[in-house]
């Protein structure tokens, strides 16, 4: 017996909204029916264009072919991030998605280089990888046998266009409009419909609030609560603004630290977006838009836009029948690109762990459940940069050397500072080598490590480390330049 299609309403077309449209579209579509309310009035945040490798992953789940959406949002590869002025100013290094050293060894390649080091042998970490060697030298290449990990950098507004076309090719309905009230059923407390100014209902069973930060369902109706954690996450604002590109773009973000926090800088193919982060108590309005514009290169293509964020996550992912997704579920910040992807793999999750029938309330737990734990990795991930500072310059970074971080985030330090070790647990987004690059990168010096390189002579450790490094230089010399690839693989439209 056919079953009736279970109604889903999207509420907000950002990124969020569209993203979860075109994933549930392609892969539940003929049991859904599908809508998403969107209001050009509100219209979005107009942020959020550098993402990791997970979205790759994402595309292919959805159709999505990569050099149709390298075009359409004018994409540049993105290979890392380059951390500056982060735990000194005047540092410089690169985070990148690359794995480091390929080593046949029962310990992690981290142990065998600081063995290596040790004996006043081998290079600079980064010399073993080649993500970030071809960051460095602005290079890139991929094809469908694979090659280099790779994330992108994207307009967002042309993100969301895109996804909005494929979306509503595989029958979801767009209602533009905006939302003035939302009605719950009196004794369940479950949304039933969405109420437009001009009167239209929209009733479903299952409701996304993709709202952005206001949550209007999630919070304003069903008053979920939020976890601050700006006493871990110091930011609450950015200001962004987009400039004329002046150079060929390179292969990764600019993450540069100032007194009060961060600037970022993502170059597109034609444009690049830049916007500077910072916590109120320590900067003025005034004077980040100053020190912004005063840093930007290239002819201003908008004003500068002022953002205001509250770091934290919404207490409940998942509560009655709505589930939130994007900024109404919470935001840590932009250090590492990861809000993206947090949609990407909730609307994922709930795509495996869908409420067909009837009570839901095992699903909805496992969701949740599943959701905090990888919002608090990433957290501590985020925290580690700003923790682990020799910076004294300011009464910002001072703060921050001395506050209080989560107990998860330092025993993971206390780890990595006796022992050298560090590791990706089942939850966690970053892999080793992510969690190494920044833990080095901000200066944390390991007490210790693994002997187990130590068996081998000087002549064999230089000579394995020297293998990997020819082998990187190899391969690199064979990349094409970053420009002349993008121009080959997918130039803009
Ligand atoms: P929004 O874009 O705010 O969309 C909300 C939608 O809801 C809009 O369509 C709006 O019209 C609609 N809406 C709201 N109220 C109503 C109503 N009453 N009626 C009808 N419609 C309504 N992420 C990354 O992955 N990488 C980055 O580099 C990155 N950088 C960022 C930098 C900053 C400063 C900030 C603040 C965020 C950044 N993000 C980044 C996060 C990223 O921007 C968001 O995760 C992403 O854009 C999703 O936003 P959203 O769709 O949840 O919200």
């Amino acid at each position: 017996m056919e079953q009736p299609k279970v109604k889903v309403v999207i509420a907000g077309g950002g990124t969020a909204g569209w993203v979860a449209a075109a994933a549930l579209a392609k892969q539940l579509g003929p049991l859904l029916d599908i809508t998403l309310v969107e209001s050009d009035q509100i219209g979005t945040i107009g942020v959020g264009e550098a993402t990791i490798p997970t979205q790759r992953t994402f595309h292919t789940m959805i159709g999505l072919d990569e050099r149709a959406f390298m075009r359409a949002t004018q994409a540049t590869f993105k290979l890392g991030i380059a951390f500056e002025n982060w735990a000194r100013e005047g540092d410089r290094y690169v985070h990148s998605f690359g794995t480091i050293g390929k080593s046949p060894w029962m310990t992690h390649f981290f142990s065998v280089w600081a063995e290596a080091r040790a004996r006043g042998l081998g290079k600079d970490l980064g010399a073993y990888c080649l993500e970030l060697r071809a960051a460095e030298e602005s290079k890139m290449y991929t094809d469908e046998k694979g090659g280099l990990n790779y994330a992108f950098h994207l307009d967002a507004t042309a993100y969301a266009k895109l996804l909005r076309t494929l979306s509503e090719g595989a029958g979801v309905a767009r209602v533009e409009g905006k939302i003035d009230r939302v009605e719950q059923n009196a004794e369940s407390g479950d949304l039933t419909a969405l109420v437009l100014e001009g009167g239209e209902r929209v009733e479903g069973d299952l409701f996304l609030d993709c709202t952005g930060f206001r949550g209007l369902l999630i919070e304003e109706t069903l008053k979920t609560g939020y976890d601050d954690w700006r006493h871990w996450l110091p930011m609450d604002r950015a200001i962004a603004v987009q400039t004329s590109a002046t150079e060929p773009p390179v292969p990764y973000t600019r993450s540069i630290a100032h007194d009060a926090g961060w600037r970022w800088r993502i170059p597109l193919q034609k444009r690049v977006g830049n916007g500077i982060v910072y916590c109120s108590s320590f900067l003025k309005d005034e004077a980040a838009e100053a020190r912004l514009l005063g840093a930007v290169t290239g002819e201003r293509l908008t004003e500068p836009r002022p953002i205001r964020f509250v770091t934290g996550r919404r207490r409940k992912a998942w509560n009655k029948n709505c589930v939130t997704l994007g900024l109404s579920s919470g935001f840590i910040e932009p250090l590492e690109s990861t809000s993206i992807h947090l949609i990407q793999i909730a609307v994922t999750r709930l795509i495996k762990l869908f409420p067909f029938s009837g009570d839901a309330s095992a699903l909805r737990t496992r969701f949740n459940e599943m959701a905090a734990v990888e919002m608090e990795r990433i957290r501590d991930f985020i925290i580690l940069h700003y923790r682990a500072t020799e910076r004294d310059d300011s009464p910002f970074w001072r703060h921050c050397r001395n506050m209080e971080i989560p107990g998860s985030l330092a025993e993971r330090i206390a780890l990595f500072e006796e022992s050298g070790y560090a590791y990706q647990g089942p939850e966690d987004l970053f892999q080793v080598d992510s969690w190494v690059q920044v833990m080095l990168g901000q200066r944390l010096v390991p007490g210790g490590h693994h002997r187990m390189a130590g068996m081998m002579t000087d002549e064999q450790l230089a000579g394995a480390l020297s293998g990997i490094e020819r082998s990187v230089e190899r391969a690199l010399g064979q990349l094409p330049s970053h420009e002349d690839f993008i121009a080959r693989y997918c130039p803009a439209q």
